[in-house]
């Protein structure tokens, strides 16, 4: 993995973990009160809503643009009908009826779903950076793994230079160079 594409790769992940956290955080609150957010923005309102273990995306087109954009939320209470149990998946795609009408397109799926989901790349992430850990302090390269305790300075697999955080005393020195059974007299 070059070093950009760690760069990338750790960003991702802590995106993810940051949507994973507020996955978990929204779990017990639905449990307690409907809670949406939203931001509003000319004439679309985009929000999500915690209910009963389910998370909701929904997206309001409204005829008209908002004079006031910008974020709100409710809270309201539970209704009998958002206990829709542990496997609540769904997508709602409601038109106009009339004029003036809004359009609305819904998405939900339930908590334990997205901290699965969200929480991926951020396990993957701690799986990389133990193994590039380990990896430098076994004087390997921390891209291809080749041992590189005889060319410190350059991989000669990949390429790989300036391993950061690599350090001659840290290596694990290499094993002593084996004889074949002829060498001693
Ligand atoms: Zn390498």
């Amino acid at each position: 993995m070059t070093r950009m594409r760690w760069r990338l790769f750790t960003f991702a992940a802590v995106v993810s973990m940051t949507l994973c956290v507020m996955a978990l955080v929204a779990w017990p609150v639905g449990y307690w009160r409907r809670v949406y957010v939203y931001y509003r923005f000319g004439a679309i309102q985009v929000g999500v809503q915690t209910h009963a273990g389910t998370m909701s995306l929904g997206i309001y087109e409204y005829p008209r643009p908002a004079l006031m954009n910008g974020w709100g939320g409710a809270v309201r209470g539970l209704e009998a009908d958002d206990y829709e149990g542990l496997f609540n998946f769904g997508h709602l795609h409601s038109p106009p009826r009339r004029i003036g009408d809004n359009l609305y397109d819904g998405w939900w799926c339930p908590h334990w779903f997205l901290v699965a989901l969200f929480g991926a790349t951020p396990a993957m992430w701690v799986v990389r950076f133990r193994r590039r850990r380990e990896w430098l302090l076994r004087g390997r390269c921390r891209k291809c793994g080749y041992d590189m305790r005889a060319t410190p300075e350059r991989c000669p697999e990949c390429g790989e230079i300036d391993q950061k955080g690599y350090r001659e005393e840290s290596v694990i020195p290499a094993p002593p160079e084996q004889h074949a059974a002829g060498d001693h007299p």
